[in-house]
């Protein structure tokens, strides 16, 4: 049976990162990907555009985590935007922020001088992609697709079971085969219930960063209009969901769509909203702020039984627009939940009770907001992993 040194489960942008950073030089490595396809959720990512990260200083980005942040703040501060930033210009990969305008990662200081989202300059996703695969060829990284892993265990090495029955042996397996949703990328949650299956913890993984339904929903004739500024509260019977038991807030700009409520507001709260609970929208505004379609919406539903509008009712929708909901978009950019972070050492990406056994990107319990986070998260995890790696090859 083929023995490597190293075998990487995901040939995602988590995945691709590593074996970026990580030189085989007298060693053998391997990516395994489940799918035909490689890098295909990276290359999907921002429509196309790939919003690596975000600028400002790195000391921000915790928040942008949730109840996650704390725990990824060492990770976030020792492989920061900064450095992200500054690997992929050394590696020919010019930034921009959204406006098209260049973004240098400026040295010396503790994150990035722009503000906002930051993307490659050519505003390709396909630019990124290829040089991690550039980069993880001149390392030396073996890629086989159509690869993928049904089983996992540990034998002296580890022992790991494709699919299709072929069998390899690997010492370090780093798992990086992303989240649930999108399944048709390859990312299907099959190798978190592997994992599960050898006793590691595995937080429930669910849809992040989606769409919400709501019920008697009335506003489909204003799709693709969006608000600015408006505040959404998700209530949930279920404290686990909530931020530390309370309602979840937050603030951002608000999109109607067809069949239900979008937007960056809505896409951040989505993992704290359930089917059958109350979700609150205030606008922050006065009625003639709105659109003008949205106005003539809300005055209807103001009407009372004799057609009149009640002004008392067209005033509360204003900051309590509230709505049941009914379901949340399956397809999420995210997952939250995956490999407990209870199970993880931060610094070195190590599953601690299960020796040469790593955990990186999406498949760890760890989701950030819109913006570039997720990548980030992909990247500090992917760079701290390499490290451990690189001081402990054998
Ligand atoms: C539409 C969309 C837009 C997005 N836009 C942005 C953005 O602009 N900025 C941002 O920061 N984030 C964005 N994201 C999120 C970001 O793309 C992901 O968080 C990131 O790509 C996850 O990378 P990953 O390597 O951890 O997982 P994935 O990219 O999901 O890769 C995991 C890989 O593992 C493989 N795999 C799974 N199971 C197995 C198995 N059993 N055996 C072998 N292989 C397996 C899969 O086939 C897959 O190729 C977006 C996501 C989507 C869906």
């Amino acid at each position: 049976m083929m023995i490597y040194d190293i075998a990487i489960i995901g040939a995602g942008a988590s995945g691709l990162m590593l074996a970026a950073n990580l030189d085989m030089e007298g060693s053998r490595g391997i990516i395994l990907e489940g799918s035909s396809c490689i890098g295909s959720k990276l290359l999907m990512s921002g429509g196309g555009h790939c919003n690596i990260t975000h600028g400002g200083s790195v000391k921000d980005f915790v928040y942008a985590y949730g109840n996650e942040g704390q725990a990824l703040r060492r990770c976030l501060y020792r492989h920061s935007n900064l450095d992200l930033a500054r690997w992929l210009t050394e590696h020919g990969v010019e930034l921009a922020d959204e406006n098209g305008d260049p973004v240098e990662p400026s040295y010396g200081s503790n994150g990035i001088d722009n503000e906002g989202r930051i993307f490659p300059a050519s505003m390709k996703a396909r630019d990124v992609l290829d040089v991690l695969l550039g980069e993880a060829s001149l390392n030396g990284w073996q890629i086989e697709t159509d690869a993928r892993v049904s089983g996992l265990r540990k034998d002296g090495s580890w022992e790991i079971t494709l699919i299709n029955g072929y069998e390899l042996r690997a010492k370090k397996v780093v798992i990086a085969s992303g989240g649930i949703t999108y399944p048709e990328t390859g990312s299907d949650g099959s190798m978190l219930e592997i994992l599960e299956d050898i006793g590691i913890d595995i937080n429930e993984p669910r849809p992040a960063l989606s769409p919400v339904y709501v019920e008697n929903y009335p506003y489909a004739e204003l799709s693709g209009i969006s608000v600015p500024d408006v505040t959404v509260i998700a209530f949930s019977s279920d404290a686990a969901y909530t931020c530390k038991g309370k309602a979840a807030r937050m603030k951002g700009d608000l999109l109607f769509t067809h069949e239900g409520l979008s937007g960056p507001v809505i896409l951040n709260i989505s993992k704290y909203v359930e089917p059958g609970e109350l979700i609150r929208l205030c606008y922050n505004k006065e009625l003639h702020e709105l659109p003008r379609r949205m106005q003539r919406i809300l005055r209807e539903r103001s009407r009372g039984l004799l057609g009149d509008v009640r002004t008392n009712v067209l005033a509360s929708f204003l900051n309590q627009d509230d709505f049941i909901v009914s379901g949340v978009d399956e397809h999420g950019m995210v997952t939250a939940g995956g490999v407990s972070l209870e199970e993880i050492d931060m610094k070195t990406m190590r599953i601690k009770a299960h020796e040469g056994l790593y955990a990186i990107g999406e498949s760890i319990d760890a989701d950030g907001i819109t913006g570039g986070y997720n990548l980030q998260l992909c990247w500090s995890t992917a760079a701290a992993a390499a490290d451990d790696l690189k001081d402990n090859k054998e």
